[in-house]
């Protein structure tokens, strides 16, 4: 279990010290949503882009804590490029994996979930941490406030 934890934690450290789609693209013609978690001072400002129906470019700026950074900087990598239907998909997935309190990180994982996960899958252990889970979310939950207002 602890080499696991080790990875994840490598994960989200790389993440978060070197973000990635880290800026702001220019609002018009991108979409603009700005997030805020007063639980623990996280914030940022999400811009994409919609061509076709896909998001052709995501950027993030930001600050707060480690989990928050890593997790958007991982949302960000996870949503460029794909069609509407699959960002709206992954939201669900990653809010579905925050909302359950399984015991993934505790030997009994299913390796083809994890894998489906990818790198996403080193959130996994926020569950366990309650207070942190809207940390986690925050990018999430404003990116898809920023696709009910777009679309
Ligand atoms: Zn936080």
């Amino acid at each position: 279990m602890s080499n696991l934890e080790d990875l994840y934690r490598e994960i989200i450290l790389d993440h978060y010290r070197s973000p990635r789609n880290r800026g702001e693209l220019e609002s018009p013609p991108a979409h603009r949503v700005e997030g805020f978690n007063p639980l623990c001072g996280d914030e940022f400002v999400v811009t994409f882009t919609l061509v076709d129906d896909v998001m052709t470019d995501i950027k993030l700026t930001g600050h707060g804590c480690s989990i928050s950074q890593a997790s958007a900087s991982l949302m960000s990598t996870v949503v460029k490029g794909q069609d509407i239907e699959s960002v709206r998909g992954a939201i669900a997935r990653f809010k579905d994996m925050m909302m359950s309190h399984d015991t993934a990180l505790e030997g009994s994982d299913d390796p083809r979930r994890l894998r489906d996960l990818g790198e996403l899958a080193a959130l996994q252990g926020v569950v366990k941490f309650p207070v942190r889970i809207k940390c986690a979310t925050l990018a999430w939950n404003t990116l898809s406030q920023g696709l009910d207002e777009a679309v």
